[in-house]
């Protein structure tokens, strides 16, 4: 049995509370707050005592899906990205950078929010970019 805490940041809203990841043999099983941290000390609200069920839930997506014929279909990773790519740059062209907005996601970790805040400026040249948790 290999049971270890992976220390991170809860990213379910600005406050930044810090938590630690519980793995049981490579599975995440639940939350622990820390005690020592500067924000939360040892704190935190439900939403963040529950973190960890997002990861392992059966409803979250595993793989891309495409609308085709008005219906979501699985596609490749490849096929996905040159989809977006290709309908991200048309709208840009027709009608400029802030026309498209990036709305990201606490579902994710906030080193993955980050790059979508790169992706927004240095990539779309859009400031319209939010978060879940202001919306
Ligand atoms: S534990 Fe609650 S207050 Fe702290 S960052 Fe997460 S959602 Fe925000």
């Amino acid at each position: 049995m290999d049971f270890r805490t992976v220390y991170t940041t809860c990213a379910y809203c600005g406050c930044g509370c810090g938590i630690l990841l519980e793995v049981l043999d490579g599975e995440v099983i639940g939350t622990l707050p820390v005690k020592t941290h500067p924000v939360s000390q040892g704190s935190l609200c439900i939403k963040g005592w529950n973190i960890h069920e997002f990861v392992v839930s059966e409803r979250r997506l595993t793989e891309p899906l495409l609308k085709k014929n008005g219906r979501l279909e699985p596609v490749s990773w490849d096929e996905a990205l040159d989809a977006a790519a290709s309908r991200l740059k048309r709208v840009v062209a027709e009608h400029g950078p802030d026309a498209v907005a990036i709305l990201a996601s606490a579902k994710v970790t906030n080193e993955e929010n980050f790059l979508l805040s790169k992706f927004a400026r240095a990539v779309i040249g859009t400031n319209n970019i939010d978060h879940c948790a202001r919306l």
